[in-house]
Formats: C-alpha cells, sequence, structure tokens
C-alpha cells in the first residue's frame, strides 16, 4: 500500500483506490477505466492546461509526484496517462490556436481522450530506409500514409497524436480524430506486462489532415521540438515509482526479517536520492554533487527498477513467483522500462551493465 512519503499531489484515498484495483487490471487485462475516473475526478486531467481552456496551473514537481505515486500503485494507469499527457503536452506547446480551443477544454474535462503514436519518428523502426509514416501536402493541409506500429489505449481514444515525413525529410506532427476516414486500426498485443494499457498499431489510409489539425512542424526532427519526448524526465518519474513500490514491499519483507534489513536500507537510500535528484532537475536545482540529466536519471532510474525489483522477488521467494504476487507483477513491469522510451544511450548503458563480471566472480 502507498505510504504518505513522496504523496503531496493526489489524495492518499483515491491512491489507496488505485492500488486496489491495480492486481486486477493486471490479471484481467483491463482497461482502467474506474483508474482514470477517479485521476479526472481529482482534477488531474486539468492539469497543465491553460485555464482559459478549462485547466488549472500546477505546483512545479506537483505532476512528477502525482506519477511517482500513481506508478507505485498501479503503473497500467500512470503509464497509459502519461501517453494521454504527452498527447495533451504536445497540443498545450503548439502555436495552432485552433487546434487548442477545439481540443483543450474537452481534455481538460476529460470527456475527450487522447494518445500519441509517435514512436516510429524518434525510436521505433529507425534502421529501416524508408519512413513508416509519409506525409504530403495537399492543398493547405496534408496526406498521411503508413503504419504506426505503437499506440497506447488505441481503440479507447477520441483523438491520436501522430506524425509523418515529407519527401524532403520534415516532420509533421498532427491531431487525429479517432473517427476520421483512413484509420484502420489493427490488433491489440499481447505482452510480457501492461497488456492492460490497450497498446496496438494502426494504419493510415490516405488520411487528410485540416490545418487546423497541425500540431508542430513541418520540421527536421518534429519530436525534438515542444518539450517531452524520449527519455523524458517523465519517464524516468514512472520508472522510479515502480522501483519506490519495490523497496517499499521488500522494507516490509525486511521488518520481520534482519537479514534482508541492510540491503532494503541501502535500496531506500538510493530510491530517495534518486527521487530528490529527479525532483531538482524538474526545479532548476542543481543535484548534489551530481550531473543530473534526463539521460542520466533515466539511466539510473532504469537500473533501480530492475534491480529493486529482483531484490523484492528474492525476498518473497517462490510465493512472490506465483501469477497474481505483487513481486511478480513487479518484475514483469520492470522490464518495460527496458524497452519503452529507452534512448540509445541509455539502453546501451543497460547492456553494459548486464554484461560486466561481477566484482565476486574474479
Ligand atoms: C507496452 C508498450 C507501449 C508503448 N506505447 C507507445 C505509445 O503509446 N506511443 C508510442 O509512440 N510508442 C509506444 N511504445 C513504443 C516504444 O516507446 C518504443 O518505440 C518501442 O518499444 C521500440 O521498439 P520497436 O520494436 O518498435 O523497435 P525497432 O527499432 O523497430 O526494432 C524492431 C526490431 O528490429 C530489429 N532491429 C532494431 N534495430 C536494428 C538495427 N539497428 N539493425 C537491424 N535490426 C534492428 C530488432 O530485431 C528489433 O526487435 C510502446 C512500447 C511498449 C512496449
Amino acid at each position: 500500500m502507498p505510504d504518505a512519503k513522496y504523496s503531496e499531489s493526489i489524495d492518499s484515498e483515491v491512491l489507496d483506490q488505485i492500488a486496489e484495483l491495480a492486481a486486477e487490471t493486471d490479471q484481467q487485462r483491463l482497461w482502467p477505466n474506474a483508474q482514470l475516473r477517479q485521476l479526472a475526478e481529482a482534477g488531474v486531467s486539468r492539469w497543465d492546461i491553460p485555464e482559459h481552456y478549462g485547466g488549472t496551473p500546477t505546483e512545479p514537481t506537483q505532476m512528477s509526484r502525482m506519477f511517482l505515486d500513481v506508478s507505485a500503485a498501479c503503473l497500467t494507469t500512470s503509464f497509459v496517462f502519461s501517453q494521454r499527457n504527452a498527447a495533451v503536452q504536445r497540443i498545450v506547446a503548439a502555436g495552432n490556436e485552433e487546434l487548442k480551443a477545439r481540443l483543450l477544454p474537452g481534455l481538460a474535462s476529460g470527456e475527450c481522450w487522447a494518445t500519441v503514436g509517435i514512436s516510429h519518428l524518434s525510436t521505433s523502426r529507425q534502421h529501416l530506409g524508408t519512413p513508416s509514416v509519409t506525409a504530403r501536402s495537399e492543398g493547405e493541409g496534408f496526406v498521411l500514409n503508413g503504419f504506426v506500429p505503437w499506440v497506447t489505449g488505441v481503440r479507447h481514444a477520441d483523438v491520436l497524436v501522430t506524425g509523418g515525413t515529407l519527401d524532403d525529410g520534415r516532420q509533421v506532427l498532427v491531431a487525429i480524430p479517432s473517427e476520421t476516414e483512413g484509420l484502420r486500426y489493427g490488433t491489440t498485443a499481447e505482452m510480457l506486462a501492461l497488456t492492460a494499457s490497450a497498446t496496438g498499431n494502426l494504419n493510415l489510409d490516405n488520411v487528410f489532415v485540416d490545418p487546423w489539425q497541425v500540431v508542430a512542424g513541418p520540421v527536421e526532427q518534429v519530436m525534438k521540438s515542444g518539450g517531452g519526448g524520449t527519455g523524458s524526465l517523465t519517464t524516468s518519474v514512472i520508472a522510479t515509482g515502480v522501483a519506490v513500490r519495490a523497496v517499499r514491499a521488500l522494507l516490509e519483507e525486511a521488518s520481520s526479517r534482519s537479514d534482508l534489513e541492510p540491503e532494503a536500507r541501502q535500496f531506500e537510500q538510493e530510491c530517495d536520492r534518486l527521487v530528490a535528484d529527479i525532483m531538482a532537475t524538474e526545479t532548476g536545482e542543481p543535484g548534489p554533487g551530481d550531473q543530473c540529466t534526463p539521460q542520466s536519471i533515466r539511466t539510473r532510474a532504469n537500473s533501480l527498477v530492475l534491480r529493486a525489483a529482483q531484490a523484492y522477488l528474492t525476498a518473497a521467494k517462490g510465493s512472490g513467483f506465483v501469477s497474481g504476487h505483487l513481486a511478480e507483477r513487479t518484475i514483469r513491469e520492470s522490464m518495460f522500462f527496458l524497452v519503452w522510451s529507452c534512448p540509445a544511450p541509455v539502453a546501451q548503458t543497460a547492456l553494459r551493465e548486464f554484461a560486466c563480471t561481477p566484482s565476486w566472480s574474479v
């Protein structure tokens, strides 16, 4: 159960209810409807949207603390919400007033749900010679064709933020309502974890995009404009939230088993340092003696969540290996951060960590 350590972001009762639904959500592969409704009722869908579109401003780090707490409670909920937020963030950052006036009020109230299908512009299919989605100008708009390989909540979203590459290499980011002609939905994937996130793919067959739908571009490397993106601080916060869950559970085991105590405390300290550095990085304060960049933070978060989940499973023994145990879910979920929005240098560091010879074996 989440304690109040990092919580001040949303009501602890809401967090408890989200945590209670987490196991069933994972086991039954259920879209986290009730949890998302609770977040909307807590006002979270309004956060960081300008007030004149129905939003509310947030304190610095408020969003990160929410993601930390909700990830500790239920990764499916926080991940799905993060994909919605990535879409909202891009729309808020857009210079297109009509786009914002049409979409932001519904997104703020929670009546409208959005998601992103943008990995083919940054991390997915980059080794293939041709763009996964092409875009060409037509009149004042664009026509998009191709395959969007990853879209979380693909059939639950009212609006998809995605993009394509023009002949000259520039990219355009657009918002496409779900009922648009030419969208062909694929199947959702059965995955190691997060099957409940209803992640699937999508084909775009001559999808026409009006000028009001343009979120950014055409510009080179459109994902580098407008904030967020691959390996953003939010992705590290979510990984750290799952690590917090593992460390809390390990501490709980250690409370009656003194042999677990030293390592549990060591993990607790590492976790506290990482959370402090994330918050300091977000507010622009220098970390304590550490050169914190989003990439170094993500590297640490990935390493911590993997090690902490394994430590918790080790402590939970065979019982923790049984499907439905918190340790079993946590270990599957910890793997997600190796593949989700993971910048190449972070993946490379992880490979080095896996390949290194432990000091006790030489
Ligand atoms: C649960 C889940 C949810 C996600 N949700 C979203 C979402 O909502 N929106 C979104 O935009 N993205 C999403 N992603 C995508 C994610 O952020 C990454 O982009 C994705 O995991 C990259 O994996 P890929 O298999 O597409 O990579 P690719 O790079 O396309 O790799 C595919 C395969 O190609 C081969 N390969 C890779 N690199 C090379 C190379 N250099 N040379 C030769 N062969 C190579 C490998 O065999 C690899 O298995 C999601 C991912 C997951 C797992």
